[in-house]
Order: structure tokens, then C-alpha cells, then sequence
């Protein structure tokens, strides 16, 4: 297959560094969302930020991979989103990651998933070529699940989803295991590809202190619309079909009965009304 890569890697470029990319997204950290009660938008410069946690899965595997290969292979963390998201792709060179890129960009706010997915297949034609790409499954405030699948259409690669193993990998091909309903399937596909990881694929390391301090000294180069050679209307609000008409808390209301057992009878009875009243039985 010849894609957005060029050629793929064939018998010849076996033995040659293998080049992984790992998409990372910063989220707040979940109980600690705070929302604007007026307009009803999240509140990210005063909140607490951390790496999606489904991410970690992807990173966790880049590394393992690049352990299997003997250190053949290179490791580039990409995360698109605010200059605080640096942490993120930090929190990744700190697990074992060998460099990093921020793409960050006023002309990228508002992005839809879709102007999302595109800035970044930008940004990795620009920093690649890549034989593997490694997303999470989906992040823990969009949750939309869409950008890894997008990035690929958009890159023109195959995508893997729901990967929960990588079996083989080398001659220019990968084979994985999908997670499916009441079991897994075995699928191959030819590189380059993307693949987008469950949670049981591994457990996350802690990172290593030496780890950290690598973190901490290495520069993360900022990559601006024009860096990645973006069109401009695709990118932010203005290439971004979907809109977000309204943002709002869910009304719980609490219109129950409490029915006492002083009076075992009487509080079954009383129990069984109040379902036939709702329709319940
Ligand atoms: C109209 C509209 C406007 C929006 N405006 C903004 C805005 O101004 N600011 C803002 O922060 N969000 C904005 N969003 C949300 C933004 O589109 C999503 O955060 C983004 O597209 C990722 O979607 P998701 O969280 O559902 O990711 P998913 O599709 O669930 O993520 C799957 C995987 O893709 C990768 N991934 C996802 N996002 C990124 C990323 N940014 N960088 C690197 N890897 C990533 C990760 O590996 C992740 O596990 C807007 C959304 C809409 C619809």
C-alpha cells in the first residue's frame, strides 16, 4: 500500500529503526471539572489537567514495542491543545517516549473533532514519515472516539480499532488482536497503520525518576498552523462542521417516597401502589 507515507517499509528496511507516533490529548481531571455557570462552558485555564488516562494504554505500548524491538525504533508524542498541554506530551517522554511535539494555535481553537483529526494528520505528514501510529480509544471529555479513526481516513492509512495485543510485527506488516463482543479477532494489516488501544492491552508503568528528570530536560517545540502547513478553513471554527448548540447539567430530581417499616403490611402495600401508580408493574 502506498499511502500519505510513501512506500511501506518491505524486507529491505527490516533491521532499519522503526518510527512510532503516539497521539496524546490533554483532559481535566475529572472530578475536578468546573463549569461556567452563565454560559455554560468549561472553565480548562482553572482546571486541574492531566494526560487521558485511556492514553497512557497508548504510550505504555509505543514503549513496549520499542523494548521488543531492542530500541530499534523511535518514539515521537504529538498532542494538539493549550500551551499547559506540554505537560501531557512531558508526562509521555517521562514513560519512555523519545520527543514530543505541541501543536498549539490560536487559529486551532474551536476545532471540532474532524478540524481536530486534521490538524494532526498535518502535523504528522510534516514529522514523519511513521511506520505506527498509537491512539487511545477515546478520551475522558469528548469521548467521542473519532479523531484516531479520522487521523487514519485522513492519512489514508489503515486503522485497527479496539486493539487489545500486538502478535507480530515486522515485514511490513502488523498483526493485533480486536477486542469484539464476547471475544477478540485476529486481524492483519499492512504498515503504515494506526492503531487505536483498549485498556487491556497492558498496565501502564509509573514513571522512573531518571525518566522524569529526562522529561523536565527535554525541550518540546511548539508547531503553529503554518508549521504544519494547515489550510485555514479547515482548521478551528471555521472547518469545523459541528457546533455545540447547548451545554447544561442534568436536572435530578428526587420526587421519591420514603416508605417506612415500622408497619411491614401497610409499607408493602403502600410500595406496591406507588409502582402500579408510575406504570412500573
Ligand atoms: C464545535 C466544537 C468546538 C470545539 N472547540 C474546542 C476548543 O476550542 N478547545 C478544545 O479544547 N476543544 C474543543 N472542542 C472539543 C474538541 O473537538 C475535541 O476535544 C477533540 O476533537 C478531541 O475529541 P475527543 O475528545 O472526542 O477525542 P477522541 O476521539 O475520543 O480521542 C481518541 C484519541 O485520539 C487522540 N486525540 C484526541 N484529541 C487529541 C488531541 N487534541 N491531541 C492529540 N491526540 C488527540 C488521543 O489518542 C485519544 O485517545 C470543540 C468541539 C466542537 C464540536
Amino acid at each position: 500500500m502506498e499511502g500519505a507515507f510513501g512506500p511501506p517499509p518491505d524486507r529491505r528496511d527490516v533491521g532499519r529503526m522503526m518510527r512510532l507516533a503516539v497521539l496524546v490529548k490533554q483532559v481535566p481531571a475529572t472530578d475536578k471539572v468546573k463549569i461556567d455557570p452563565e454560559t455554560g462552558t468549561m472553565l480548562r485555564t482553572e482546571m486541574e489537567a492531566v494526560i487521558n488516562p485511556l492514553d497512557l494504554y497508548a504510550v505504555e505500548e509505543a514503549v513496549r514495542l520499542k523494548e521488543r524491538l531492542s530500541g530499534e525504533a523511535e518514539i515521537t508524542v504529538i498532542s494538539m491543545g493549550p500551551a499547559m498541554a506540554i505537560e501531557a506530551v512531558k508526562d509521555a517522554i517521562s514513560m519512555g517516549c523519545d520527543r514530543g511535539y505541541l501543536l498549539s494555535d490560536r487559529r486551532l481553537a474551536g476545532s471540532d473533532t474532524l478540524a481536530t483529526a486534521y490538524a494532526l494528520s498535518q502535523a504528522i505528514r510534516k514529522l514523519g514519515p511513521f511506520d505506527l501510529i498509537f491512539a487511545g480509544e477515546r478520551t475522558t471529555d469528548g469521548e467521542t472516539g473519532q479523531v484516531g479513526p479520522a487521523v487514519a481516513t485522513l492519512l489514508d492509512i489503515p486503522v485497527l480499532t479496539y486493539v487489545s495485543k500486538i502478535e507480530e510485527i515486522g515485514d511490513g506488516r502488523i498483526v493485533v488482536h480486536r477486542a469484539i463482543e464476547g471475544g477478540h479477532e485476529v486481524v492483519e494489516s499492512p504498515l503504515p497503520a494506526l492503531l487505536c488501544v483498549v485498556k487491556e492491552i497492558n498496565e501502564p508503568r509509573l514513571p522512573t525518576l531518571s525518566g522524569k528528570i529526562k522529561a523536565r530536560e527535554t525541550e518540546v517545540p511548539v508547531l503553529t498552523a503554518d508549521d504544519i502547513e494547515a489550510d485555514e478553513s479547515m482548521i478551528g471554527l471555521k472547518g469545523s462542521p459541528t457546533r455545540v448548540v447547548k451545554i447544561f447539567y442534568p436536572k435530578i430530581t428526587r420526587e421519591g417516597e420514603i416508605i417506612r417499616g415500622d408497619d411491614p403490611e401497610g409499607a408493602v402495600d403502600r410500595l406496591i401502589e406507588f409502582l402500579r401508580e408510575r406504570g412500573i408493574i
